[in-house]
């Protein structure tokens, strides 16, 4: 019987795996894909993540940008510096194989190819069933992202999220850039983004406010990439939901966790989610090595810890993204008359500032030109 079993080798998934295996518990990884596997994803990673492990990236890491730019109908540009605050730019099969690889190396054990297709509770434990074999362990955690159904499985009847759909579209190219783009005019109600890599581009296109309005991606990054000189001729494209979060909510069952996209961690705003998946199987680490080390409480702690120190954070990016997308282009212009707006954000991604200790300033600038406007 294993300490732990997780379903899931995404970035929840190997975090979690690691710091357990790493603090000597016995640790199964379940995926359903043939690793490494790919993820629908821009692949921008804030470097913060380092400081969460005691091993190097580097060799996970496609490129690092140099500079990013916000435009608007790819005019009105807004340059942030990003020396002190290096952004990642990753490929996910990469990124992911590696991370999990580290836990693999820690001792967990990484199964891949094993859909996990029915879990029970039975006397203190889960077992956790695939198409060809049975697993128990003491806890189970869910990393299996927007896509998953363990939480259903779980007994999560209706957990709080906002389900937005995005497209990536990989375009292999020479690339001689580090320069990291985001489109706030051609999306209505979201952003495009262009993001480097070392050997080309990931380029795609999201909606993330509360408004929805049918718009053909396809055609929006296909117009985008005209305006880098690139086409979508040999690019490959990818669909995929995404979770955002959308209110706190209990993430603790019977000896089990929701972790990353699964619990609906992504910012609202930003729509980044790998350092919030990052983050809480972080902490849902340290809760499952708390219970396995005798405290009782120490998964309803992992739902507290949630709350305070990510859903404190993200109902202000909720409340700003409110606002930001529902007139965009206004937000935009505030953006542009106060360009340290952008840094701000920046500081953000970066975890060297929190949203509560900026948002209401932001909130009041978008709230008192919206009125001016209107
Ligand atoms: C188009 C797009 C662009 C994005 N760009 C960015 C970005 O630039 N930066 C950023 O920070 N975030 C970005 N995100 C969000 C980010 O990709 C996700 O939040 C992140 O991948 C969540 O990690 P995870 O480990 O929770 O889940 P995932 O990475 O989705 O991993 C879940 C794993 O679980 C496995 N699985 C599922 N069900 C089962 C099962 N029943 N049995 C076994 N295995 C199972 C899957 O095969 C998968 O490997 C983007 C998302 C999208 C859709």
């Amino acid at each position: 019987m294993y300490d732990c079993i997780i379903v899931g080798s995404g970035p929840t998934g190997g975090t979690t795996g690691y710091h357990l295996a790493k603090k000597g518990h016995s640790v199964l990884i379940l995926d359903k894909a043939d690793l490494p596997r790919y993820k629908p994803c821009g692949g921008g990673v804030s470097s913060v993540i380092q400081e969460w492990f005691d091993f190097d990236f580097s060799p996970a890491i496609s490129l690092t940008t140099n500079q990013v730019y916000c435009t608007w109908e790819h005019e009105k540009t807004i340059a942030v510096n990003t020396k002190n605050y290096p952004i990642w730019m990753v490929r996910r099969d990469i990124f992911d194989y590696f991370l999990v690889q580290q836990a693999v190396k820690q001792g967990a054990i990484l199964q891949d190819k094993t859909e996990v297709t029915d879990i029970e509770f039975k006397s203190d434990k889960w077992i956790v069933k695939t198409s060809n074999q049975e697993f128990s362990g003491r806890y189970l955690i869910a990393a299996d992202g927007a896509k998953g159904t363990m939480a259903k499985r779980l007994g999560f009847k209706k957990l709080k999220k906002l389900v937005s759909g995005a497209l990536e579209v990989e375009i292999p190219s020479h690339n001689q850039s580090n320069d990291t783009y985001f489109e706030f005019g051609f999306v209505q109600h979201g952003y495009a983004w262009n993001f480097p890599k070392a050997d080309g581009f990931s380029m795609g296109a999201g909606v993330f406010g509360l408004q929805r309005k049918a718009q053909s991606y396809h055609k929006i990054i296909a117009n985008y990439a005209s305006l880098f000189n690139l086409t979508l001729d040999n690019a490959s494209e990818h669909g995929h939901p995404i979770s955002l979060w959308n209110g706190d909510q209990k993430l603790h069952t019977d000896n089990a966790l929701l972790a990353g996209e699964a619990a609906c961690v992504v910012d609202p705003f930003t729509a980044e989610g790998i350092r919030p998946s990052i983050f809480s199987g972080l902490k849902a680490s340290e809760a499952i090595h708390n219970a396995l080390s005798g405290d009782i409480n120490a998964l309803e702690k992992y739902t507290e810890v949630m709350t305070q120190e990510w859903g404190k954070e993200m109902i202000w990016a909720q409340r700003l993204s409110q606002i930001f997308y529902r007139f965009p282009q206004l937000g935009y212009q505030v953006m542009e008359k106060n360009p340290v707006s952008a840094s701000t954000m920046l500081k953000i991604f970066s975890g060297k500032l929190s949203y509560s200790q900026v948002a209401q300033k932001g909130i009041n600038l978008l709230t008192k030109s919206f009125f001016s406007y209107g």
